[in-house]
């Protein structure tokens, strides 16, 4: 069978996520581009036989090299990825999240592109208080400036598909871990801990530790991308287990495989903190086949395993 797609532009593919949707893309011997500013991923991230290029998918280049390689399907990643900072820098945020994804909605369209796998968000698209797990059926309510941003991406992207007809769809997904993960500043709790238990450092928790997350491991993640540039569907997507784990528990695990020693110190709650998350991914099963497959404790071992091979650790 002639495959349904020969090109793909993975955007933010020097990053955590996008990095391993680019091996996968690899591996089904499609021609992959990858741009990326390298605000924050890195090209020791970047696979060797993809085409990368070093660049802002809000310069005024980029529609002309969008135009030049003609992807099928576009993996839009390229966004800045911190909550916190998006209260803070909220027009940074607006910027690249919501004017990034109008980019390539737009310019999108106008290279031919087939198809575009979107990576919205889980948890700070649902308004706290929703029943959870949070289906797709709950309202989007989202109070930061990134999950504004990010629906605002979704609905750009909505807007292209019922003008051009480009379909869409939008992976919303819990709180992602795995190799590569970017261990610095506000990066996800799982590489943190990794880091600096492997370095023997001191571990602050914030709050009580009793806030919980929808912790999915990245290989699920990337096959839940496959399938949605597989699958004939539209729309939003859940992409989470289900299942809340409060940070204590990631910390007593975590301390197990490593073999840190050194108790947890306190920490102040970050203001407007959410303190409970999980995602009901029954759309995604039905729908596309997706369920998570690795097990947290198999997840976590992995990550520690990449991240003392990886020199992190000085
Ligand atoms: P990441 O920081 O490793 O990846 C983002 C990449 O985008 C980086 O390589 C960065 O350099 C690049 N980038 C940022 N702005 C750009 C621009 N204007 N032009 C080109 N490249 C740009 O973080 P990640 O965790 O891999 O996040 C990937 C995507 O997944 C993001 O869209 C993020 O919002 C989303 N997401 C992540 C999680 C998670 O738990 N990690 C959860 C939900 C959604």
């Amino acid at each position: 069978m002639a495959k349904k797609y020969q090109t793909a532009l993975v955007t933010g593919g020097a990053g955590f996520i996008g990095s391993h949707i680019v091996d996968a893309l690899i591996r089904r011997r499609l021609k992959v581009y990858v741009v990326d500013d390298l605000s924050s991923g890195s090209t020791k991230n970047v696979n060797p036989n993809a085409h990368f290029t070093k660049l802002s998918i809000l310069s005024p280049q980029f529609p002309a090299y969008l135009k030049r390689i003609k992807p099928d399907v576009i993996f839009h990643l390229a966004a800045q990825v911190n909550l916190r900072k998006s209260v803070d820098e909220p027009f940074d945020d607006a910027q690249r999240n919501a004017i990034g994804t109008l980019t390539i909605a737009h310019w999108g369209a106008k290279a031919g592109v087939k198809k575009i796998v979107y990576t919205s968000t889980g948890g700070p698209m649902y308004p706290e208080g929703a029943r959870m797990p949070y289906s797709e059926k709950t309202s989007p309510g989202p109070i930061s400036p990134y999950g504004i941003s990010k629906l605002a991406g979704e609905m750009y992207l909505n807007h292209t598909y019922h003008v051009h007809g480009v379909p869409y769809v939008a992976l919303r997904y819990a709180n992602v871990y795995g190799p590569r993960q970017n261990a610095k500043g506000e990066a996800g709790v799982v590489a943190i801990f990794a880091e600096q238990m492997l370095k023997g450092n001191a571990i602050s928790i914030t709050g009580t530790g009793k806030q919980t997350r929808d912790f999915v491991f990245v290989e699920d993640v990337v096959r839940a991308n496959m399938l949605a540039m597989d699958r004939k569907v539209i729309g939003p997507f859940n992409i989470g287990t289900g299942k809340e784990t409060d940070i204590n528990t990631i910390f007593k695990k975590m301390k197990k495989i490593t073999g840190y020693e050194l108790p947890a110190r306190k920490a102040p709650s970050a203001p407007g903190e959410v303190l409970r998350s999980a995602l009901s991914a029954v759309k995604a099963r039905k729908t596309l086949g997706w369920e998570p497959k690795v097990k947290l404790d198999e997840g976590l071992k992995k990550t520690v395993v990449w991240f003392q091979k990886n020199n992190h650790i000085s």
